[in-house]
């Protein structure tokens, strides 16, 4: 069965998502109104700028239908910003905060990687994905700071005092602080792409 999957296409690396998913042979739909999440099986929030994806999604109506996304149980993956948006919990925010999504039971630091010109590219131990290390991109990256019992760790790098987790998998919530779509390696997409598909096969047999 061909999965579709929507993009948030509000700021940031949308198209990229999207050229990657269709390499899969995915349906890739870009998400900008809360109707058009209606019939998709999973969903990506892809990277930008955190702060100004809470305020658009805000202002256009979508971040309660996006809880509701998330809470219902239904695939998601948050790429970089997308990650600090599905956390429960941010520090490193704008003053005032900003709005999240939340559903993912972690402690995200926006910025832990410190600005612009401290984005590196290094090789990940992902045994998860399998075929060897993945070679991941850091931009204004987040780090995860804390997690709760559910979340499992997919991905560490060094960070400024100790091994911080860069990806995460909680049930149906996957969250990378680098960004695969920059890349020519579809594993993170793959593996995406199975949760989706596992995830539409148990909801078929449930209601069949
Ligand atoms: N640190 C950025 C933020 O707060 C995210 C950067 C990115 O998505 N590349 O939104």
């Amino acid at each position: 069965m061909t999965v579709s999957i929507g993009v948030l296409a509000l700021q940031g690396a949308f198209i990229e998502h999207e050229a990657m998913l269709r390499r899969l042979g995915a349906h890739a739909v870009q998400v900008r109104r809360p109707e058009q999440l209606a019939g998709l099986h999973g969903l990506i929030i892809p990277g930008g700028e955190s702060t100004t994806m809470g305020l658009v999604a805000e202002r256009w109506g979508l971040v309660e239908p996006l809880r509701k996304w998330v809470h219902s149980g239904r695939p998601v993956w948050g790429t970089c910003a997308g990650m600090i948006l599905l956390a429960d919990r941010a520090v490193g925010q704008k003053e005032g905060g900003q709005p999240l999504i939340g559903g993912l039971d972690v402690t995200v630091n926006r910025n832990y990687f410190g600005r612009q010109n401290e984005s590196f590219e290094t090789w990940l131990e992902t045994p998860g994905l399998g075929n060897g290390p993945f070679r991941a991109i850091f931009i204004r990256a987040p780090a995860i700071i804390d997690a709760g019992p559910g979340v499992d760790a997919l991905a560490r790098v060094a960070g400024r005092e100790q091994e911080v987790v860069v990806a995460v998998r909680q049930d149906h919530i996957l969250a990378t602080a680098f960004h695969p779509e920059l890349t020519n390696d579809l594993r993170w997409h793959e593996l995406f792409v199975e949760m989706t598909a596992q995830a539409e096969a148990t909801e078929v047999g449930q209601s069949g």
